[in-house]
């Protein structure tokens, strides 16, 4: 019963496999660490460096180790690259996963668990979006996701592979007990980077865009702890190992905070007044978006233990103190 974790050496594949280990399961990492860190696996945990794309690869694992589930992270995941790279994002987000989705049917993998993204969704009618809303995405990296959704779903109707679809929203923070963390030396997501400039890693930081249709003008996103996220994870592979259906579910906590005030929690939890620009809006971003998180509540059980802006800040700032020791 051996999980596949793709991406493992990454942000929130790391923190899968601490989880999956810690419960003690079989787990193998796939990661082409592009942007992983071979430190971030555990050592007892078998590291594969290469592509998800590598049908070879893929087939050799999954043969191997008797793979029956897979947890399939790897992905870019910058917005405004994928709009000045499509065909990158389309590659690896689409073409890659359709071939390690391939590798799982020829291999009987039974259980495919999918990191999809409220980018999906574009800029929704209105707020908090359910998963049967419109999905118009605005980047081609949200394309590149709701490309390989729907081929799950062709796929589950065709082979019989069981999915859960998670639709992540903003996800942030590090493991409480600060064993893994965003560790990207090229921070762009909001809470790295005003960490960063909490703690003196770059001299300040910009807001972009300040005319959006929203309270203070800057756009709204539902932050969501990485730990909270990976739990998800868990619940789908336990849903699917039950025998239950399919499932598309979006994992957030239902509350949006403006990039405004997210910066202003950063300053309140470091305790330090660094310098913010205005700057012009970034090409892709919705002005707001919200998860209902009710599915993933009542269809998993996906209970969170962090739905806490400060604790998610308090432990985004720990892990970036962290990092800066290590490298000193
Ligand atoms: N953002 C910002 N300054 C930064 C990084 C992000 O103003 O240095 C804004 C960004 O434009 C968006 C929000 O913060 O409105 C969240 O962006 P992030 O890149 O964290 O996640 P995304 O929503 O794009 O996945």
């Amino acid at each position: 019963m051996t999980v596949l974790v793709t991406g493992g050496a990454g942000y929130i594949g790391s923190h899968m496999v601490l989880e999956l280990v810690d419960v003690g399961e079989q787990v193998v990492v796939l990661d082409n660490l592009s942007t992983g860190f071979r430190w971030a696996v555990p050592q007892q945990v078998p590291l594969f460096v290469g592509d998800t794309g590598d049908g070879k690869l893929a087939a050799e694992i999954i043969a191997k180790h008797k793979i029956r589930a897979i947890v399939h992270f790897a992905a870019s995941i910058v917005v405004p690259d994928s709009v000045a790279d499509p065909l990158s994002y389309y590659r690896n987000n689409t073409t890659n996963s359709r071939t390690l989705i391939e590798a799982a049917v020829n291999g009987r993998v039974e259980h495919f668990i999918f990191s999809s993204t409220a980018a999906v969704y574009g800029n929704p009618a209105s707020v908090p979006v359910t998963e049967d809303a419109p999905t118009m995405p605005m980047s081609p990296y949200g394309s590149s996701k709701l490309m390989t959704e729907t081929i799950l779903r062709d796929v589950d109707h065709a082979h019989g592979l069981k999915h859960v679809i998670l639709r992540y929203f903003n996800v942030a923070g590090a493991d409480p007990k600060m064993r893994a963390g965003q560790s990207t030396p090229i921070a762009t997501h909001l809470i790295k980077v005003a960490a960063q400039a909490a703690l003196g890693i770059r001299p300040g930081m910009q807001v972009f865009g300040t005319d959006y249709p929203t309270a203070d003008g800057t756009c709204i996103r539902d932050y969501i702890h990485v730990s909270d996220l990976v739990r998800a994870h868990s619940d789908a592979l336990a849903h699917l190992r039950g025998g239950s259906p399919s499932l598309t579910a979006n994992c957030g906590y239902g509350h949006g905070f403006s990039v405004l005030q997210v910066i202003e929690t950063v300053k309140r939890v470091s305790g330090v007044d660094f310098t913010v620009e205005r700057a012009p809006r970034r090409a892709g971003d919705p002005a707001q978006i919200v998860a209902s998180s009710e599915r993933a509540r009542s269809a998993l059980g996906w209970r969170p233990r962090f739905d806490d802006l400060p604790t998610i800040v308090t432990h985004a700032l720990e892990w970036e103190k962290k990092l800066r020791e290590l490298k000193t």
